[in-house]
């Protein structure tokens, strides 16, 4: 192998410093929020665009994989440089323009979900998407992953308000989209968006703001049975309901959370529904909401609008990703999407999955959108009971695709789902998007390995 020209990198960039390759200490660079590792051989650590089209022309002509990286909460091993090369953080890229009188923002890449949405509330707008990580990830990585949230069954996820992009490809190239372009005609912006960092590295994002709406109440429900939670779930949609957040967790969630911070109420159930109404018809919704509770049996059910009280409860899922983690030694976390009038089946099928299986499985997730993310937790880490969650998988991935449904409702593919990519897709489709790729990124170095 050629030795890699390392020095003239560190003075084609900003400045010198932005490059490390002594790694000890910058090991969070590794990896996501996955069980997934690898090894760089360098991390840049951009800090205006130029140093990203330094770093894609260096990896271009050294033939190095670039992965690009925001804040590495990832649960799809998106970012992990598993064939090693230069990690790529954008996390320093953290311009923040807001022009409120046409309600835009002009975010850099590094630029914090929450710090984005606290910066746009003082101008009285905000951006509305909101994963359950907002206080961690980066647009960037929103972008990439079109990153979805609790408010998404309502206000829509992260493509619904990208309107332009500015990117970097492979070659150094800078693409502009959207609002950045004189022209919007071709969708290229609609390809970048949930690309998963494979076609260009994004450098500046546009963003609609909306005016804050105004917040509604929110009601926790428990229930006995996690199927009455599902059906529930379930017949409030049908019933045409549209709550801002509409949120389940089965009962070992719940336990999970309850362990990790303690909320009242979250003793001893089998499953608990988490709603925020919209502001307009609190009260209307909330009753329509509970006469479908009762209807299905809930054990507990209680409103809340006191912001202290609410943003308390919201924990309780906010919380959640970490909490089910450190339960177990290894913990995969699938995000299956079906049709909501499947939903309860697919809690079923979870429930039943879990009895006949020894490894601990459990779940919870944006049901408003069918979402459920499904957590495989290994308490020993042994190879065997590895072997049994791959089958197990498999087996909850097949059967939300029977019900109709997705591998992924936000996470992405990354490493984790790309082997069973061929289940959602056929091969004519896998091979014009494999086309597309090759067309930015001819020679495989940007994030390869992902996806396909
Ligand atoms: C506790 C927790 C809760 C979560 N809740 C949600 C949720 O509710 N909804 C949801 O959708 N996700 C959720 N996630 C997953 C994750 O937070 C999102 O996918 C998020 O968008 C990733 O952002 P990041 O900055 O951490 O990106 P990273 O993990 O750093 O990278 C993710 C992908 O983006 C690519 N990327 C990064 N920067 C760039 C760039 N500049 N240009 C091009 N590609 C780039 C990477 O290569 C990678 O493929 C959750 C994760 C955790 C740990």
């Amino acid at each position: 192998m050629p030795e890699i020209p390392y020095k003239l990198l560190s003075k084609q960039l900003s400045r010198p410093d932005l490059l490390v390759t002594e790694l000890e200490g910058l090991e969070d660079y590794f990896h996501d929020a996955t069980e997934d590792k690898g090894t760089p051989q360098a991390v840049v650590f951009a800090e205006d665009e130029s140093d990203v089209v330094t770093t894609a022309r260096f990896c271009q002509q050294n033939h190095l994989p670039l992965i690009p990286r925001g804040a590495g909460t990832g649960l799809s091993g998106g970012c992990v440089p598993t064939l090693g090369g230069i990690v790529l953080s954008v996390e320093r890229m953290k311009k923040l323009e807001i022009d409120s009188r046409n309600r835009i923002a002009y975010v850099g890449p590094g630029v914090i979900t929450k710090e984005l949405q606290d910066e746009a509330e003082k101008l009285g707008v905000t951006y509305p998407p909101d994963p359950a990580s907002y206080d961690e990830s980066t647009l960037a990585g929103n972008v990439a992953e079109n990153a979805g949230g609790l408010r998404c069954r309502r206000f829509g996820v992260t493509r619904d308000y990208v309107i332009g992009l500015r990117s970097v490809t492979m070659s150094g190239e800078i693409i502009e989209t959207g609002v950045f372009s004189a022209n919007a005609c071709f969708g290229l912006g609609d390809l970048l968006v949930g690309s998963e960092g494979t076609l260009a590295v994004v450098t500046e994002i546009a963003v609609r703001l909306v005016p804050i709406p105004k917040v509604g109440d929110t009601i926790l429900v428990a229930f006995d049975n996690p199927k009455d939670a599902a059906q529930t779930v379930s017949d409030i949609t049908r019933a045409g309901i549209i709550p801002t957040v509409l949120e389940y967790l089965d009962g070992d969630a719940a336990d999970c959370s309850n362990k990790y911070e303690r909320t009242e109420g979250l003793d001893s159930v089998a499953a608990i529904v988490l709603i925020e109404t919209p502001f307009e018809d609190r009260q209307e919704c909330a009753g329509k909401i509970e006469r479908f509770c009762q209807a299905n049996h809930c054990s507990y059910f209680r409103i809340e609008s006191e912001p202290e009280k609410v943003e308390k409860l919201w924990k309780v899922r906010r919380n959640l990703s970490k909490a089910v983690k450190e339960m177990g030694k290894v913990r995969v976390s699938e995000d299956v999407a079906v049709p909501n009038s499947k939903f309860p089946i697919l809690v079923e099928f979870v429930l039943k999955l879990n009895a006949s299986s020894p490894l601990r499985i459990n779940a919870f997730g944006h049901a408003g959108d069918g979402n459920l993310h499904v957590n495989f937790l290994s308490m020993s880490g042994a190879p065997e009971e590895l072997a049994l969650m791959e089958g197990a998988i498999e087996q909850l991935l097949k059967k939300a695709l029977d019900l109709g449904g997705t591998l992924s409702g936000e996470h992405g593919i990354g490493l984790a789902k790309r082997r069973y990519l061929r289940l959602e897709f056929d091969g004519a489709t896998i091979d014009y998007m494999k086309r597309v790729k090759s067309v930015f990124d001819p020679e495989n170095l940007l994030n390869p390995g992902k996806i396909f």
